[in-house]
């Protein structure tokens, strides 16, 4: 990183406060802080985190929700459960943040969306055994029981 002001000297700090690169000649060490010449007149309160903790999107919901749309694609049941997991994974991970990022609503959606879907495709499943059991007297468990 070079100077903000001197295009040809290294930086040696950082402002604190706009995060402009400052050579020795331009930091200004105020309250074991440095600022640019700028934020040292106005002492302005920081306003760039060079690691911003928390915010954003959550990735985890993000994915989840893919996983369960996919997943409702037939023969791709897997997807819809590996999102039905991602989905609680990524509500655990942004209650664990605190809530301080957003998503909520995919990882929510992703839950239902890959539940549903699950519901739906094992109830098909179940009919269509049932239509089985009634077409081949073999195979149906419920001759034993009539
Ligand atoms: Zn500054
Ligand atoms: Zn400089």
């Amino acid at each position: 990183m070079k100077c903000a002001y001197h295009d040809d000297r290294e930086a040696v700090a950082v402002c604190v406060s706009c995060g402009a690169g400052l050579c020795p000649d331009c930091r200004t060490r105020e309250g074991g802080k440095y600022y640019c010449d700028e934020c040292a007149k106005t002492h302005e309160p920081i306003r760039v985190w060079p690691e911003r903790a928390g915010g954003g999107l959550n990735v985890w919901s993000v994915c989840a929700w893919v996983l369960a749309m996919v997943g409702l694609w037939p023969g791709l049941e897997f997807l819809a459960i590996a999102g039905l997991v991602l989905g609680f994974v990524a509500l655990g991970d942004i209650k664990a943040r605190g809530y301080t990022q957003t998503g909520r609503a995919y990882a929510i959606a992703a839950v239902v969306i890959a539940l549903t879907g699950l519901v739906v495709k094992f109830g098909l499943m179940f009919y269509s055994l049932y239509d089985v059991f009634q077409m081949s007297p073999w195979l149906n468990p419920f001759r034993y029981v009539q």
